[in-house]
C-alpha cells in the first residue's frame, strides 16, 4: 500500500537571478520519476512552509549576491533563523540537504549558503546529505549534476531514518511498520533510478541505430574535422548514447494585440524600490585612446530628486538590450514586423510546470520590442534545459543531434567549453544553427531577467550636492570561433554609445564646473551597501587600495573628507593612505587630480605603482598594489593594529583582493610574531568588526 503514495520532501529555493530557482525545478521534476513528491517554495513563501514543524527531509537550494549576502528572496528566512533568542536544539527534528551556488570571483564565495547551513547546524538540523557548493566561475552545473545524482539515494536515506523515528514513537505499529515500509521504498527508487534521465532510446530510435546515423550525419558534414566546435562533435561524444535532461514543460502562452497603448514604466520592472530618470549632465574619458581598457566618469544630476546616496554605497542603472541585436532577434524568429504589437504574456492552461507562474519581469501587456529590449537578459548563456527546449525547434538532423550533445552528461565539457567558457549567447546559437526557430513563448520561458548593473559612486554628496558621479570600464568581448561578432558589455557598451556626443573634449579633466546640457536621462535606483562607509568616528586612521576602477569609490570618500575638513576646522581627522595601481602612468592614471587632495592634506599618503610601465631604476618598482602595501608594513600593521583603522580594498577582480589579503596577512604576521594562522585569525577578526572591508566586483 504504501508504494502508491509518493514520500514528500520540502524543497526551497532562493535565487537571485534566477538560477538557484532553475535548479530547484530541475530537482522537482526528476523527484518524479523517482516516486517522490518534491514541495516546492520559494524560500520567501514563509506561510506556505514551517520548518519548526516539517517532519520530511528538507532540500535547500540557494544562491549568493552582492558581497556574500543571501539573496533578496532569502533575507527574512535568515533574519527569522538568525534570531539569538532561537534555542540550539530549536531544529533538532530536521534533516536537511543544501546546495549553495556562487561565484569563486568573490571573495565571499557560496556565502549565502554557507550562512544558512552553518546557522541551521548551530540550531540543531541534521545534514541528510553533504552539502553542495557550486561554482559559477567554473561551471555550476560541476557540482549541481552529482550533487542530485547522490541527492535521491541520499533521500531514501533519509526516509528510513524518518520512519524508523515514526516507528519508534508509534508503538503499536512499530514491528511492522519498519519491516514493510522499508524494501519498499528501496525497490521503488531502484526502479525510478533506471528511469532517471531519458535516452535517446526513449524517443523511438534504438540508440545503436541512432550512434550510426549520426555517425554518418558527422562524417558527411566534415570530413576533415578532427577538432571539435560548437557545431561539431568528434568520437568518442559524436558516436555515444546520450542521456539528455527531460524535456521542461512549456509554460507561457503568448497573444499578439494590436499596436495601441504604451509601454509600462520602467520602474515597474524592479522591485527593489523607486526608480529616478535623471540626465546624464557630463561624460569624461578617463584614459587615454592607447589604453587597454577605456574608462569613463559620467555625472548625474540628481538635485530635483529625493535620490540620497553616501559615499561607498552603490547603485544601480536598468540597461536596454542592444538595438541592433534585438532587431537581428525579431528577423531570425520571424517577427521583424510584429515588434511594435503589443503581447499579453499569459500561463498556459493546464500546464504541467509546477508553480507555473507569470515572470515577474514580464509586464501583462507591453510590445514585444519592449519585452525584448527592457525585460530579458538575451545575451544570457543558455542553459542546459533552454538547449534542450532548442532541440524540439530545430529541424536540421545534424544540428538537432549536437544540441542534444551539448545538452546531454556526456557532452557536458562541450557545454563548458563552446557555450559556457565561449560566453556564446542565444543569438550566436541561433546563428551557428540556422534551422532552430524557437518560438517566443520559449524564449520568455529560459532567458533571465535582464539586470541592472550596478556602479559604485564615486562621489559625495556634501562635496558636490545634487551630483553623482560614476566610473566605469568599456566591457569588451573581442570575437572568438565560437562566436564570430565582437561585442560589447550590454550596460557599458548602451552607456557608452548614449554619451558619446558629450565626452568632454579635454580629456581627464574633472573641473566640475563646466557642464555640458544634455537631454540624455538614465534611470536609476538605489543598492544601498551598510559596510563600506567611511568610520563613523573621523579621527581613525584609514588605508584605501584600489586599482583600476577601483580607485572610483575612494574618490566620493576623499571628497566627503575634505568638505569636512572645510567645514570641521575643529575636528580631529585621522591619517588617510591611499595606494593605487594601474597599468601606465600616461594611459590609465584615471584620477590624476589625487595630488589636490594630498596637497590640500586630506590625503595624508599617496602610493602609487604601474604594473606595465618598464623601469630604468636598478631596483624595480612594484608592480601591484600588494607590492606597494608590502613596502609599507610598519605602517600599515601600526594602523590596524595598534591605532584600530580601518581598511578598505576595492577592485574589479578577486586577484587583487587576494592578492591584498595575502600581503596583510604577512603583514600581521610580521609585526605580531606569530604563525601565518594565527594573523589569519586576526585578519578574520578585523573582517568580524567591519574594519577590513572589501567591495570587489567581475
Ligand atoms: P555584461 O554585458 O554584463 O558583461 C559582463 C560579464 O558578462 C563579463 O564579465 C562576462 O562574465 C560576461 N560576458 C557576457 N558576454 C560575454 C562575452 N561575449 N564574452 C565574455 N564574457 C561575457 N563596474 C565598474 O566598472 N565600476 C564600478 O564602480 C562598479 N561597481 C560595482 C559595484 C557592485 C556592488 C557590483 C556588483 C558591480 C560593480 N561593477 C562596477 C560591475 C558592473 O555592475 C558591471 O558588471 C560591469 O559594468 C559590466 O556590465 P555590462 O553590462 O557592460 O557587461
Amino acid at each position: 500500500m504504501c508504494c502508491d503514495v509518493k514520500r514528500r520532501f520540502l524543497l526551497l529555493y532562493a535565487t537571485q537571478k534566477g538560477q538557484a530557482k532553475a535548479i530547484a525545478e530541475e530537482i522537482w521534476q526528476q523527484a518524479g520519476a523517482h516516486g517522490l513528491e518534491a514541495d516546492m517554495h520559494c524560500m520567501s513563501e514563509m506561510d506556505k512552509y514551517n520548518l519548526e514543524t516539517e517532519k520530511d527531509p528538507v532540500v535547500i537550494v540557494i544562491s549568493t549576491t552582492g558581497t556574500g549576502d543571501p539573496p533578496d528572496t532569502a533575507r527574512k528566512f535568515v533574519k527569522k533563523i538568525q534570531d539569538a533568542a532561537l534555542p540550539p536544539d530549536h531544529f533538532a527534528h530536521l534533516q536537511y540537504g543544501l546546495l549553495g551556488l556562487g561565484d569563486s570571483e568573490y571573495t565571499f564565495f557560496c556565502n549565502g549558503g554557507k550562512t544558512v547551513d552553518r546557522r541551521l547546524q548551530e540550531l540543531g538540523a541534521q545534514h541528510f546529505c553533504n552539502t553542495g557548493l557550486a561554482d559559477d566561475c567554473v561551471g555550476l552545473e560541476l557540482v549541481v549534476d552529482p550533487w542530485i545524482d547522490g541527492l535521491w539515494l541520499a533521500l531514501k536515506e533519509a526516509f528510513l531514518l524518518q520512519k524508523e523515528k515514526e516507528s519508534m514513537s508509534s508503538v503499536a505499529d512499530a514491528a511492522s511498520d519498519s519491516l514493510s515500509a522499508a524494501p519498499c521504498i528501496v525497490h521503488k527508487l531502484n526502479l525510478s533510478s533506471k528511469v532517471q534521465n531519458l535516452e535517446l532510446g526513449n524517443e523511438g530510435v534504438k540508440s545503436s541505430e541512432l550512434s550510426q546515423k549520426l555517425i554518418d550525419i558527422n562524417l558527411a558534414a566534415s570530413a576533415g574535422d578532427t577538432k571539435p566546435s560548437l557545431v561539431h562533435s568528434v568520437p568518442s561524444l559524436s558516436q555515444s548514447t546520450l542521456n539528455i535532461p527531460a524535456l521542461p514543460p512549456e509554460y507561457i502562452e503568448v497573444q499578439f494585440q494590436d499596436t495601441h497603448g504604451e509601454n509600462p514604466h520602467l520602474s515597474s520592472l524592479i522591485s527593489e524600490g523607486t526608480t529616478f530618470e535623471v540626465p546624464v549632465t557630463k561624460a569624461v574619458q578617463l584614459t587615454r585612446e592607447d589604453a587597454i581598457k577605456t574608462a569613463l566618469l559620467l555625472e548625474l544630476d540628481i538635485a530635483d530628486t529625493v535620490f540620497e546616496y553616501q559615499p561607498g554605497d552603490a547603485f544601480c542603472v536598468m540597461c536596454p538590450n542592444n538595438v541592433n541585436e534585438v532587431e537581428e532577434l525579431l528577423h531570425v524568429l520571424g517577427l521583424s514586423e510584429k515588434g511594435e504589437y503589443f503581447v499579453s504574456v499569459k500561463v498556459k492552461q493546464g500546464t504541467k510546470k509546477k508553480g507555473a507562474a507569470h515572470p515577474q519581469h514580464i509586464p501583462e501587456r507591453s510590445t514585444l520590442k519592449f519585452i525584448l529590449t527592457w525585460c530579458l537578459e538575451i545575451r544570457a548563456v543558455p542553459k542546459k534545459a533552454f538547449l534542450r527546449a532548442l532541440v524540439e525547434c530545430t529541424s536540421d538532423a545534424g544540428e538537432k543531434r549536437r544540441l542534444q550533445e551539448l545538452c546531454s552528461r556526456q557532452g557536458a565539457s562541450d557545454y563548458t567549453q563552446f557555450i559556457r567558457d565561449s560566453n556564446v549567447c542565444l543569438l550566436d546559437l541561433l546563428r551557428a544553427f540556422p534551422s532552430c526557430r524557437p518560438s517566443l513563448n520559449l524564449l520568455i520561458e529560459h532567458l533571465p531577467k535582464l539586470q541592472a548593473r550596478s556602479y559604485s559612486v564615486s562621489s559625495s554628496n556634501l562635496y558636490q550636492p545634487g551630483k553623482l558621479w560614476f566610473v566605469f570600464n568599456i566591457v569588451d568581448f573581442p570575437a572568438c570561433p565560437a562566436r564570430p561578432v565582437s561585442r560589447k558589455g550590454v550596460c557599458t557598451g548602451w552607456l557608452a554609445e548614449l554619451v558619446a556626443p558629450l565626452l568632454h573634449p579635454n580629456k581627464n579633466t574633472l573641473d566640475t564646473k563646466r557642464g555640458s546640457s544634455s537631454t540624455e536621462k538614465i534611470s536609476v535606483f538605489a543598492r544601498p551597501n551598510n559596510t563600506f562607509h567611511l568610520p563613523a568616528d573621523p579621527s581613525v586612521p584609514l588605508i584605501m587600495v584600489g586599482a583600476g576602477t577601483g580607485i572610483s569609490p575612494f574618490i566620493g570618500f576623499l571628497q566627503h573628507r575634505q568638505k569636512l575638513r572645510e567645514e570641521h576646522t575643529d575636528w580631529e581627522f585621522g591619517e588617510t593612505w591611499l595606494f593605487f595601481g594601474c597599468r601606465h602612468q600616461d594611459r590609465d592614471y584615471l584620477f590624476k587630480q589625487l595630488r589636490c587632495f594630498l596637497e590640500n592634506g586630506t590625503l595624508s599618503h599617496l602610493k602609487v605603482c604601474f604594473s606595465r610601465d618598464s623601469s630604468t631604476a636598478e631596483a624595480a618598482p612594484p608592480k601591484y598594489v600588494q607590492d606597494l602595501i608590502r613596502l609599507y608594513a610598519k605602517e600599515v600593521a601600526r594602523v590596524l593594529l595598534k591605532e584600530k583603522g580601518y581598511f578598505y580594498i576595492c577592485g574589479d577582480k578577486k586577484h587583487m583582493a587576494d592578492g591584498v589579503s595575502d600581503a596583510v596577512v604577512d603583514i600581521l604576521s610580521m609585526a605580531m610574531e606569530t604563525d601565518k594562522l594565527e594573523a589569519m585569525k586576526m585578519l578574520a577578526v578585523l573582517r568580524e568588526a567591519r574594519r577590513y572591508l572589501q567591495d570587489v566586483w567581475s
